[in-house]
């Protein structure tokens, strides 16, 4: 079996399939440019955990480098394909599109053109459910038109799917796009909503509450995720639709202030909050319909949020008590008073 060739290794999501294909005996080469991230040295972790693995090779490449992705496709030619690399990130696409339309835009057209010379038996990329736009109350079905994103990631996102069902009609490059419901847990970014209300729960620090903590989020912890895209993964399409997208999500949303609640009921600890505003690009509220995945894979994430809080809460204290990383993780870049530019309840 020729290894599975994972974009975005680095990255969150990207990690934690490597690490789960690396543990059932599967080989992995990994790509990854070390771009966009809230902590560069959380990435570099990652980065360099996967590499004490004999069945990883880690290639540090930037897909807007069309030359060198063909050379490694041609080189190692991929059966099976992740494409989870892309700049992430609701509101930061609102302040700074461009790095956006690179990576999003033509470092996927780059991975669709190297993969249609050297078709792989499936294409899984990430897509994400802000592809719905401000859809309302109640769970999103695929069959939206999802013609209306509220931000430019989205719009690349959406671009994404359009991408491919076009090089899946015209050079039969096989891919499904999985549409990501905020997903948490351990290893996470740190400018996700999860991991920021950790931090500043656990050291006292202040949280700042978008329109009253009313958000809602469908909130999918990271193993239901990676279990859902490798059953995914495995199933290849072999008949016309060879292209479709899916929602990855379990159906749940729960509004921002109850995460805060059941934080601080985990940690034993009281939140310091400030009340603002709703910032642009978010939407109200992102509840899934997960019955095309349970349909197609018979999996859908079902890990309640406080199982899953409790993974993360072990991992956050014992990645801060281990020095691993010496500092305090923290977003590079500041605006005023304690907003972050990365911060996001989830993209
Ligand atoms: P992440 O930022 O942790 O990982 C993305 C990785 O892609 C980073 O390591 C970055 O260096 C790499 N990258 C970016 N541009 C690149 C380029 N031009 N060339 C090579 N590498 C590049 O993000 P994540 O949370 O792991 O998300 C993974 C994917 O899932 C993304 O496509 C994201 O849009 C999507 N998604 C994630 C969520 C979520 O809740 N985490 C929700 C919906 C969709």
């Amino acid at each position: 079996m020729p290894p599975v060739l994972v974009t975005g290794a680095a990255g969150f999501l990207g990690f934690h399939v490597a690490r789960r294909l690396l543990a059932q005996g599967q080989r992995v080469d990994g790509v990854d440019a070390l771009v966009g991230a809230a902590d560069p040295a959380l990435q570099a972790l990652r980065w360099n955990t996967l590499q004490q693995h004999a069945g990883f090779r880690a290639y540090q490449l930037d897909l807007t480098d069309a030359d060198g992705l063909q050379a490694l496709i041609a080189a190692r030619r991929p059966q099976r394909v992740v494409h989870l690399a892309a700049r992430v990130g609701v509101r930061e696409s609102v302040r700074e599109p461009q790095p956006y339309l690179e990576s999003n835009l033509a470092g996927f057209l780059n991975l669709l053109e190297a993969l249609k010379h050297h078709r792989p038996a499936h294409l899984v990329y990430a897509s994400s459910s802000s592809v719905y736009g401000d859809a309302g109350e109640g769970p999103a079905r695929e069959d939206a038109a999802a013609d209306a994103p509220v931000s430019f990631y989205a719009a690349t996102k959406r671009a994404n799917e359009l991408m491919a069902h076009s090089w899946a009609a015209v050079h039969g490059v096989a891919c499904t796009g999985l549409r990501f419901f905020t997903v948490y847990g351990p290893w996470g970014r740190p400018e996700m909503a999860v991991y920021r209300f950790v931090r500043a729960i656990e050291s006292g620090e202040e949280i700042t509450l978008y329109d009253g903590g009313r958000m809602r989020r469908d909130f999918t912890y990271v193993d239901d995720a990676v279990d859902a895209l490798l059953a995914v993964l495995e199933q290849t399409p072999v008949a016309a639709p060879l292209a479709s997208v899916l929602n990855v999500g379990g159906g749940q949303p729960v509004r921002v202030l109850d995460l805060v609640r059941a934080i601080e009921s985990l940690t034993g600890r009281q939140a310091k909050l400030r009340l603002a505003p709703g910032p642009a690009g978010d939407v109200p509220h992102t509840e899934a319909d997960p019955s095309a995945l349970r349909a197609r894979v018979g999996v859908v994430p079902t890990t309640s949020l406080r199982a899953g809080l409790q993974e993360f809460v072990s991992w956050y204290r014992e990645l801060h008590g281990s020095g691993e990383l010496t500092r305090p993780l923290r977003s590079p870049h500041r605006t005023t008073g304690s907003q972050s530019r990365h911060q996001s309840p989830g993209s």
